[in-house]
């Protein structure tokens, strides 16, 4: 007798299984009129919905209405955990001033880590589980989130215990990573704070996170200082990420890649040799095109250079609150169709078991394949080429997390952007 499901979802006009190993014929999986079996929060079975109905007569049936059905979002790039906005910021740069004019001047980043500084733990969770709950209606059902607002010990360490507690309190999975090195803080001789961060303190670190990253950038840290950073990090039992190749090719992500570095991202700037350094050692390739459409930058990632160098691609969207305020995973699909020369299949790779190798989770979620996580989201559309062709809108309709319903509770929050204190 074949175990029964708890759930049943069937009638889908197609099914997107997006197993890792998709071959180019069917890439995504597809099964026509595919239905997915769950039990014990994981995937049971995939296959037709006539025969899953048949074979799983006493599962609780959820009837999709002739609508797709896919693995829920894995982002594998934000930084969700912050205190205040910068919307005026924006208002600076549209009349005429740089990211980098911005911060060179003191703004920018700096005024976040202000108000993250400021900020209590408990007004850190309550902004960034609302920020969450929007991230999980538009279908992303796995976070990541770095710290990295503090530059001090103590408000890192604060930032990546409001990871915790989210991590605990959140019905979608959570993967913290420690950014402690996310530029320089005012006032303090370079040389001294990167003795710190590759110090006695990393230790204290790796307890609250599994990831350490490094943004490596003129105006940040430089490429030796990103080396001798995350080669500490490794030494203290970190994962390995890195900021690279944001707006000039220092060649760091050849570098985090021959380090073992599980993920490297933004990568508009790629420096000669680096993308065969990547596929090398299996580092994957964060693409965030959400930053350079909201900078009014000229340049994304080249993706197609990517794939053809046999690198493997993720798509995040980097949530901040300067460069890229969207939770919109489906809007990052659209980015990386139009800008980063993405077939629609490989940017749904790239935004599910692409986001799951990113954060090394490739063998457990991001992908409806049996004994993964249960995390499948309905959408208000019949294929996946419709998520680019109805850019700027939500096409999610409802989302599920190791098989439990949660959309429902997201739409339900208490949504105060606008609320102020
Ligand atoms: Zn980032």
């Amino acid at each position: 007798m074949p175990t029964e499901a708890d759930l049943l979802i069937h009638n889908s006009s197609m099914l997107l299984r997006v197993p890792v190993d998709g071959s180019d014929d069917n890439a995504l999986g597809v099964i026509r009129d595919g239905a997915v079996a769950v039990k014990d929060r994981k995937v049971l079975e995939t296959g037709t919905s006539t025969d899953l109905l048949k074979n799983h007569p006493s599962a609780q049936k959820v009837d999709a209405g002739g609508r797709m059905v896919m693995p829920g979002f894995v982002d594998a790039h934000t930084h969700l955990v912050h205190g205040g906005e910068r919307a005026a910021e924006m208002e600076m740069r549209l009349a005429g001033k740089t990211y980098l004019d911005i911060l060179k001047s003191g703004g920018g980043i700096y005024s976040t880590v202000a108000a993250t500084r400021a900020a209590s733990l408990e007004e850190l969770t309550v902004s960034a589980e609302k920020r969450l709950a929007m991230a999980a209606a538009h279908g992303t059902t796995t976070v990541e989130i770095k710290s990295g607002y503090g530059l001090d010990a103590g408000t890192e360490m604060k930032m990546l215990e409001c990871i915790a507690s989210l991590a605990e309190s959140s019905p979608l999975d959570i993967v913290s990573t420690y950014l402690g090195a996310h530029t320089l803080p005012a006032g303090r001789p370079r040389t001294e704070v990167v003795d710190e961060l590759t110090g006695p303190a990393l230790g204290g670190f790796r307890r609250h996170a599994e990831f350490c990253d490094v943004f490596c950038e003129d105006g940040a840290f430089s490429f030796d200082e990103s080396r001798r950073i995350l080669t500490a990090a490794k030494a203290a039992g970190f994962r390995l990420k890195i900021h690279a190749g944001q707006f000039n090719p220092l060649g760091a992500a050849g570098m985090a890649a021959e380090l073992g570095a599980v993920s490297a991202d933004h990568l508009e700037e790629l420096a000669p040799g680096e993308a065969g350094k990547m596929a090398e050692n299996g580092t994957v390739a964060v693409l965030l095109p959400g930053v350079p459409f909201f900078l009014q930058g000229s340049k994304y990632a080249d993706g197609r250079q990517l794939i053809d160098a046999g690198v493997r691609l993720a798509l995040a969207t980097d949530y901040n609150p300067g460069s890229c305020p969207s939770y919109s995973m489906p809007f990052m699909i659209a980015l990386g169709v139009f800008q980063c020369g993405l077939s629609t299949s490989e940017a749904v790779r790239a935004a599910t078991t692409g986001g799951a190798a990113a954060i090394g989770r490739q063998n457990s979620l991001g992908s409806l394949t049996e004994g993964k996580s249960a995390d499948i989201i309905i959408l208000n559309i019949e294929k996946p080429e419709e998520i680019p062709y109805y850019f700027g809108t939500n096409p999610v309709h409802t989302v599920y997390k190791r098989g439990k319903l949660i959309t429902a509770a997201a739409r339900h929050l208490n949504y105060s952007h606008h609320q102020r204190k």
